[in-house]
């Protein structure tokens, strides 16, 4: 799949004609079925590509007489930034989470040899044709053959040889006759079942054919294509490697996490938190910490990850530091350097954003604001899809979810909000009481097989916490989701549909 595409299935794309979500509703309080659709024409684009050309109502705020840009407008700005890396040649086993950048072409056909599927005896076919429990076949048992034989057996007329699962099978034999139909002798069998021919025996190359392409470029290396590509003998790979990233906190009343914050300090959460989205999401992260309030020690950190000669970084986020007040040193530094934009953008949270590149390798640089919610809602919305890009990975590779608001909230004019959400987790939503299984993990203890239910209609949700303040943990890490409500509503009903960006680790997961 190329770079920018997405995999936001279509339907929650489609008809975005602001019809009122809710049967009660007036049109102002419509919800959109997708926010990530084209008013203007409409058109069922994928997610990230409608994120592009959608515009919101207003693009300045009137009061402040600051020029605000709408969201996708300044998501274009950010991916107009990330390329694939270039592509390396690794090792098959440090491949893992990497997109190839070529065809991955196997040594080997799979499997390697003709070999048993079961446990038993290799006989040929056309001299048990008649065997049954009454009337079995005696045969001599001439060879053990168990997996890992390396020896090249060939078997007579009128012989057996006794075979192991995976055990190549003699030259000769046809057929394998599992043991539960046989007596299980060791020097002579009594075979007391017919078997035709090629019955229980995997053949030379079935699978995959030798030299064939295994795994095609464009695909992301999992513990199963790994499987694949070493059983193949594919020794290394030519993939997009993996972005490294620096995150870097700023602020002068941070201090690190485990310590106890004096009067007036504050834990850094953003560094670990930022580290662990990263990770999660499968690229490197490299935390920097006790940066201060000045510019000169933004840049001085900046340029250490940067200009690295061992191992530089391939982008840097910092968070803090890029609002309208006094001490926003990432701001106030990287302004000098004139390769950095910073804008306000039409959201809630998020407002504040920067974005650019630094150092002679043109390093991108994402400036997030400093409040954790804001700045884990910036990772999501705008560093997590260029990021992707930059691993050869599509821009959005989850699909936006529906869902039913539980209870009546309001929205802030001018922006688009990203709401954390939780889904109700008593019912799937279409009342029939068949809750989703499987959900909550092994702690559940629910005996139930997850595949067992299928949800038929959008869960609930409700607010996260109890307050959607952009300082508040609490709701946060209980949010399986961020609700994107578009610019144009300003309240929503319980009953209106929403259109949901999963969050990593929740309820979509
Ligand atoms: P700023 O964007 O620097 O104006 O910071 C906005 C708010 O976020 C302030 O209340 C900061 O204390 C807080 N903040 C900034 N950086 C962090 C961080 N790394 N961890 C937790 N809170 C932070
Ligand atoms: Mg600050």
């Amino acid at each position: 799949m190329p770079p920018n595409s997405s995999t936001v299935p279509g339907e929650l794309l489609e008809s975005d004609d602001a019809t009122p979500a809710s049967a009660s509703g007036c049109p102002c309080r419509a919800l959109p079925r997708s926010p990530f659709t084209c008013p203007e024409s409409g058109s069922s684009l994928p997610a990230a590509i409608v994120l592009l050309r959608w515009r919101p109502v207003l693009c300045r705020t009137p009061a402040e007489g600051v020029p605000v840009i709408p969201v996708t407008d300044y998501l274009h700005q950010v991916l107009a930034l990330a390329r694939p890396l270039p592509p390396r040649l690794v090792p098959i086993t440090d491949a893992l989470g990497c997109v190839l950048a070529e065809d991955l072409v196997g040594t080997f056909g799979l499997p390697g040899f003709d070999n048993s599927a079961m446990d038993g005896y290799a006989v040929r076919a056309n001299e048990v044709a008649e065997a049954s429990p009454q009337m079995p076949v005696s045969l001599p048992v001439v060879a053990d053959i168990p997996a890992g034989d390396t020896r090249r057996h060939t078997m007579s007329v009128g012989q057996a040889m006794r075979i192991m699962t995976g055990a190549p099978i003699p030259q000769g034999a046809d057929t394998i006759v599992p043991v539960e139909l046989t007596d299980g002798g060791t020097t002579t069998v009594q075979i007391r079942a017919s078997a035709r021919p090629g019955q229980h025996v995997r053949t030379a190359g079935e699978d995959i054919a030798a030299g064939a392409v295994v795994l095609p470029a464009g695909t992301r290396i999992g513990p199963r294509q790994l499987a694949l590509a070493a059983s193949a003998g594919a020794g290394g790979a030519v993939v997009h490697p993996l972005p490294r990233v620096a995150v870097m906190s700023t602020g002068d009343e941070l201090v690190q996490a485990g310590t106890v914050p004096d009067f007036g300090q504050v834990i850094d959460s953003n560094a670990p938190m930022l580290v662990a989205a990263i990770r999660e999401a499968g690229f490197a992260a490299i935390p920097v910490t006790g940066v201060r309030d000045t510019p000169e020690q933004v840049l001085a950190a900046l340029r250490e990850v940067v200009d690295a000669d061992a191992e530089p970084v391939d982008a840097v986020v910092t968070t803090g530091g890029v609002s309208m007040g006094a001490y926003d040193a990432v701001k106030e530094a990287l302004l000098t350097l004139g390769t950095v934009t910073f804008t306000q953008v039409a959201m809630q949270p998020g407002k504040p954003q920067g974005v650019g590149v630094v150092g002679e390798r043109q390093v991108p640089v994402f400036t997030l604001p400093g409040n954790p919610v804001s700045a884990l809602v910036s990772f999501e919305v705008f560093v997590a899809p260029a990021l992707r890009v930059m691993a050869g990975r599509p821009t959005f590779e989850r699909p936006m979810q529906p869902a039913i608001a539980a209870h009546d909230f309001g929205s802030p004019p001018d922006k688009m909000q990203f709401n954390r959400v939780v889904v109700d987790r008593s019912s799937d939503g279409d009342g029939d009481g068949a809750i989703r299984s499987g959900v909550t993990g092994s702690a559940s203890h629910d005996p139930r097989p997850p595949w067992r239910d299928v949800i038929r209609r959008p869960p609930s949700v409700r607010l996260a916490g109890v307050g959607q303040g952009s300082h508040m943990f609490g709701g946060l890490a209980e949010a399986d989701a961020l609700a994107v409500i578009p610019v144009a509503v300003t309240s929503v009903a319980a009953g209106d549909a929403l259109t949901c960006l999963p969050l990593p680790g929740g309820w979509w997961g």
